[in-house]
Formats: C-alpha cells, sequence, structure tokens
C-alpha cells in the first residue's frame, strides 16, 4: 500500500501514478530509480500535492514539477 501525496489516501501500487525526483525534476515512471512518490489518478491530487510542497517533502529534496506532468491525469491512459 502506497499513500497518495495529494490527498493522503492509502491504496495499492498499481493503482497510483508514481513520481521519482531526476536531476531535480520530478519524472514520472515505475522504474524511475530512487525514492518515490505517488498519487490517486486524479489531477486534483497531483495539484494539491505540487501546492502544497508534498513531492519535495517525500522526496527529500527540492524538484522543478513541469506542467507536462499534468497530462497524465488528462489523457485517460491506462497503466
Ligand atoms: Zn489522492
Amino acid at each position: 500500500m502506497r499513500r497518495c501525496a495529494g490527498c493522503g489516501r492509502r491504496a495499492p501500487q498499481r493503482e497510483l501514478l508514481r513520481f521519482a525526483a531526476r536531476e531535480g525534476v520530478l519524472v514520472a515512471g515505475r522504474n524511475e530509480p530512487g525514492r518515490g512518490t505517488y498519487t490517486c489518478r486524479s489531477l486534483a491530487c497531483f495539484e494539491r500535492a505540487a501546492e502544497r510542497g508534498q513531492f519535495a517533502r517525500v522526496l527529500r529534496q527540492p524538484v522543478r514539477i513541469g506542467p507536462e506532468l499534468r497530462r497524465l491525469y488528462t489523457d485517460g491512459g491506462h497503466g
């Protein structure tokens, strides 16, 4: 079980999107090395986590959050 950085909901990892920090930039991907952070598949959760600095907190480093990440939530993709 993993915890959403936005709403705090706990869910199986497969239900969540995973992010990690790569050279100070937040990137999505299950196979990105290092510490991961998760959100529900909901843009609201992503926005909330970003606004509150939860990604940086969980990853224990400052991260730049690019607008392209929002597309992960609006394209309706699976997996
Ligand atoms: Zn959530």
